[in-house]
C-alpha cells in the first residue's frame, strides 16, 4: 500500500474528538478546574505524605492557604534527590492496597526512582496518552507498534495503555530485535510507531539494508520521545521514511509519557495542563518567569493520587509559548525540548548542549544523522571531537580536497554555533554505535 493513495480512513482525525474535549476548554474554565484539582492535591499531599507536611509546616502553610493556581509559588520545589532520599515509598499518598502499579527509573548511579499509580492514576495516564495520539491524528483503526521498552521504564506500558484506550490495534513488541520489528511492521501493516528517535533512525537504516523502503509501507506517524532531539533530526527522519515524526514528552516522576505532545501543526507541545500544571523558572534563582521566557520547566500534578508531585523541577529547558496554536487547542504549548540541564557539558569554560552540535551537523547535507561527541583532556586542555557518519560517496571520495572541504564545512558550522573549533572525524556509514533505547551522544573521557 502506497501512502499517496491511502483510503479515507487514514485521513487525519478531526481534532474535536470527544476525548480531546479538555484540550479545547475556555481558559477561564481550565483555570477553575486546575485550581480545584490543586486544592484537592495539596490536601492529599499534606494529609498523607510526611515529606510535604513537614515542608509546608516549616513554611507555615496549611492546605487552606492554597485557593488557586496563583498560590502555587508558595510551595518549595521538589527535586530528584527528594525522591532518592525517600526511597522507595516515602512519597506515596496511598496505602499499598490502593496502588496497582510501580515503575522505576533506570537510574545511572545508586538507587532508582520509584513511582506509583492507583487505578485512577492509570486511567488518567491512559487518557493523556490517548489525547496525544488523537493530536497526531491517530484513531481506532490505526495499528500502533510500541517499540519502547516494556518493564519498569514507563515508555512501553504508557504508550501501550494509551493506544488501547484509543481503540487502536497494539503491537507490543518492546525494544530491540530490529529485523523482526521491520518484518512485523511490514507484515502487520503498522501505521504508527512509538520509540526513541535514535532507535527509529537505526530502524530506517536496517530496513534499507534489508531492501525495504519505509516509504512503501503503511506507516505514517511516529511518537518519539525519551531523549532530546532537534528539528533538524525530525527533518531527516521524515525525509528518509515518509512518516510524520511527532514529539511526545513525559517523565516518570510526573506520570510517564503523555505529559505533553505535539499536534498536527508540529509547533511546540501542548501540555495536558488540566492534569499537569506548568511553570517556567530561572534555573539559577528559582524565580518564576512569564510565558514566552526560556527557563526550566517545573510541573505540579493536579490529579495524581498515589504520588502527588508539587513543583517538580524537571531540569528540562524550554519555554511556554504565548501565541495560540492553529489547531485550536487552548491548553498551552511548550517549545520542543532540545536541552536538559543534565546533558550540558562544559568545554573550555563554554556551556554546550549536544543538541546545538546536532543542529549544526545536520545543516550539512552530506552528514548522516549518526554522530558521537568525545571529550578528552590532553595536557590539561579539554579537547572535543565530533565523529560523524557521512554518505558513502563522501566518505569514499578519493579526492583529498573534497573530504577536507567537507570536514571544514562541518567544523565551521559547529564553530558558528558554539564558538569552539572542534576536531571532526568523518566516519563510514554504519560504523558508529546504534541504540535500541536512549542513545548516548557524549562520551566524556576526561574523568578517566
Ligand atoms: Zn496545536
Amino acid at each position: 500500500m502506497n501512502k499517496q493513495n491511502l483510503p479515507d480512513r487514514y485521513a487525519p482525525n478531526t481534532p474535536f474528538h470527544p476525548a480531546s474535549f479538555a484540550d479545547f476548554l475556555p481558559t477561564e474554565q481550565l483555570r477553575q478546574i486546575q485550581s480545584q484539582r490543586l486544592r484537592h492535591t495539596v490536601r492529599r499531599a499534606y494529609e498523607h505524605v510526611r515529606f510535604y507536611r513537614d515542608r509546608m509546616d516549616k513554611r507555615g502553610l496549611t492546605p487552606e492557604d492554597i485557593r488557586s493556581v496563583e498560590d502555587i509559588s508558595k510551595f518549595s520545589f521538589t527535586v530528584k534527590n527528594d525522591l532518592r532520599d525517600t526511597y522507595p515509598f516515602g512519597l506515596f499518598a496511598s496505602p499499598m492496597e490502593e496502588i496497582v502499579r510501580l515503575h522505576a527509573s533506570s537510574g545511572t548511579t545508586g538507587k532508582p526512582i520509584v513511582v506509583a499509580y492507583t487505578q485512577q492514576d492509570i486511567e488518567v495516564w491512559k487518557e493523556v496518552v490517548k489525547r496525544a495520539f488523537l493530536a497526531y491524528g491517530l484513531h481506532r483503526r490505526d495499528i500502533i507498534q510500541v517499540a519502547y521498552g516494556y518493564g519498569l521504564f514507563t515508555g512501553g506500558l504508557g504508550a501501550h495503555y494509551g493506544a488501547e484506550a484509543l481503540g487502536a490495534t497494539v503491537i507490543p513488541i518492546s525494544g530491540g530485535n530490529t529485523e523482526r520489528q521491520i518484518m512485523l511492521m511490514r507484515d502487520f501493516g503498522a501505521t504508527a510507531i512509538c520509540c526513541t528517535p535514535s532507535y527509529f533512525l537505526h530502524l530506517i537504516g536496517r530496513a534499507e539494508e534489508m531492501g525495504i523502503d519505509l516509504h512503501d509501507l503503511p506507516i505514517r506517524a511516529g511518537a518519539f520521545g525519551a531523549e532530546p532531539w532537534t528539528d533538524e533530526m525530525r527533518q531527516r527522519i521524515e525525509e528518509s521514511s515518509g512518516i510524520k515524526a511527532y514529539n511526545i514528552y513525559g517523565l516518570s516522576e510526573i506520570i510517564g509519557p503523555g505529559v505533553a505532545a505535539e499536534c498536527h501543526c508540529q509547533e511546540g507541545l501542548h501540555i495536558f495542563e488540566d492534569h499537569f500544571y506548568p511553570e517556567i523558572i530561572n534555573p539559577d534563582t528559582g524565580e518564576v518567569l512569564p510565558d514566552g521566557t526560556p527557563g526550566e520547566l517545573v510541573l505540579t500534578t493536579l490529579s495524581k493520587e498515589a504520588m502527588p508531585m508539587l513543583r517538580y523541577r524537571t531540569r528540562d529547558l524550554t519555554m511556554i509559548m504565548t501565541e495560540p496554536c492553529a489547531c485550536g487547542r487552548t491548553i498551552r504549548r511548550i517549545r520542543r525540548i532540545v536541552a536538559r540541564s543534565d546533558d550540558m557539558f562544559i568545554i573550555r569554560g563554554v556551556n554546550v548542549f549536544p543538541s546545538q552540535i546536532e543542529a549544526a551537523l545536520l545543516s550539512i547535507k552530506e552528514a548522516l544523522p549518526h554522530y558521537q561527541i568525545v571529550l578528552t583532556r590532553e595536557k590539561g586542555l579539554d579537547q572535543i571531537e565530533v565523529q560523524i557518519e557521512v554518505s558513502s560517496e563522501s566518505a569514499n571520495d578519493d579526492r583529498v580536497r573534497v573530504v577536507e572541504d567537507l570536514r571544514d564545512r562541518i567544523a565551521m558550522a559547529i564553530k558558528e554555533t558554539i564558538n569552539i573549533r572542534v576536531k571532526v572525524t568523518l566516519k563510514q556509514p554504519n560504523t558508529l554505535p546504534r541504540s535500541e533505547g536512549k542513545i548516548q551522544r557524549v562520551i566524556d573521557q576526561r574523568q578517566l
